[in-house]
C-alpha cells in the first residue's frame, strides 16, 4: 500500500499537484531530478523543499515547516486513514503501509507500522552529525542548533535527496500480490516507479485510488476515480 498527499486532502492538508493542489499537473519532478516551479502554501518548492533552499535561507525553511507543524496539530485523520488502520488490525503484517506523506495522520488513525519514505514533519535531525532523528513538534522562529553546533533541520526528504527505507520497500514489492496506490500523482520518483517495477515482476494486481488518473496510470490494472475517504472503506469492506 502506497499513500500520497491525496489521502490527507480530505483532512485539510494541501497536496502539491492535482485537484486542490498547489501546482498544475505535470510540474513535478523526481526527488532526484531538478527543482519544481510549483508553489506549496505560497512558497516556491525550491526555496522550502531543497537542500540548496535550506543552505540559502534556513530561517525561511524553519518558519515554513513550523507553520506546517502548527497545522498538523489541528488536523484529524479522515475515513481513508481510518480504513487503513482497521485493515492493519485485520490482516496484521500482511499489510505493508508505505507513505510519501510527512504528516502523522496514519499514526493518528491508529496505524502502527508505517514507513515514511519521505520523512516526518514532527521530527528533527542534525544537518551535520549522526545524532539520531528525534520527535519534535516545536515551531521555531529562528533555526535551532544541535549540541555539535551545526544547524538542526526538519527530518524530511527534500528534492534531490534519497528517500528512506528503499531496501525494505523493494523487498515488500517482491512479496506483493496486491498493490494499492492512493492519492499520489505518479510524478515523484522513485515512488512513481513502484508500479512499473511490479508490472515487470508480473505477480501483483495494481489498483490506483484517487481523484484523477495519475501520470503513471498506464501501469495500473485498474484506476478507481473518486475521493479516498469515500472509496477506500468500501474497497476493503470496512464499515
Ligand atoms: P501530489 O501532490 O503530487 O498529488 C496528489 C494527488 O492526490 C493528485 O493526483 C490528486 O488528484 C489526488 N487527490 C487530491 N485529493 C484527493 C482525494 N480526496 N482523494 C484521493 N486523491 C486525491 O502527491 P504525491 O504524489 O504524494 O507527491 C507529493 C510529494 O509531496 C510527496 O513526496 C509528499 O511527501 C509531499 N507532500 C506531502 C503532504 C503530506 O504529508 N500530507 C502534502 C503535500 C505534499
Amino acid at each position: 500500500m502506497l499513500t500520497g498527499a491525496g489521502i490527507s486532502a480530505e483532512s485539510g492538508v494541501r497536496t502539491f499537484r492535482g485537484a486542490g493542489g498547489a501546482g498544475s499537473a505535470g510540474d513535478g519532478r523526481s526527488p532526484q531530478g531538478g527543482a519544481s516551479i510549483a508553489l506549496w502554501y505560497e512558497h516556491r518548492l525550491e526555496d522550502v523543499a531543497t537542500p540548496e533552499g535550506f543552505e540559502r535561507d534556513p530561517q525561511l525553511v524553519w518558519r515554513f515547516y513550523s507553520e506546517r507543524r502548527k497545522l498538523a496539530a489541528s488536523v484529524q485523520p479522515n475515513p481513508a486513514h481510518l480504513a487503513l488502520a482497521k485493515l492493519e488490525e485485520r490482516i496484521g503484517e500482511r499489510l505493508f503501509l508505505c507513505t510519501q506523506n510527512v504528516d502523522a495522520l496514519h499514526e493518528k488513525a491508529g496505524s502502527r507500522e508505517v514507513l515514511h519514505m519521505h520523512g516526518q514533519l514532527l521530527a528533527t535531525r542534525c544537518s551535520k552529525c549522526d545524532r539520531a532523528p528525534f520527535r519534535d513538534p516545536s515551531a521555531y522562529e529562528s533555526p535551532p542548533r544541535c549540541d555539535c553546533g551545526a544547524l538542526l533541520r526538519p527530518h524530511v526528504v527534500w528534492f534531490g535527496e534519497m528517500p528512506f527505507g528503499l531496501a525494505q520497500i523493494y523487498r515488500a514489492l517482491e512479496a506483493c500480490d496486491l498493490f494499492v496506490s492512493v492519492g499520489s500523482s505518479g510524478a515523484v520518483y522513485p515512488a512513481a516507479g513502484f508500479v512499473s517495477h511490479l508490472r515487470h515482476l508480473g505477480r501483483a494486481r495494481c489498483v490506483y485510488v484517487g481523484l484523477e488518473r495519475p501520470e503513471n496510470a498506464h501501469s495500473f490494472d485498474e484506476c478507481r476515480l473518486g475521493k479516498a475517504g469515500e472509496l477506500l472503506p468500501s474497497l476493503f469492506r470496512i464499515d
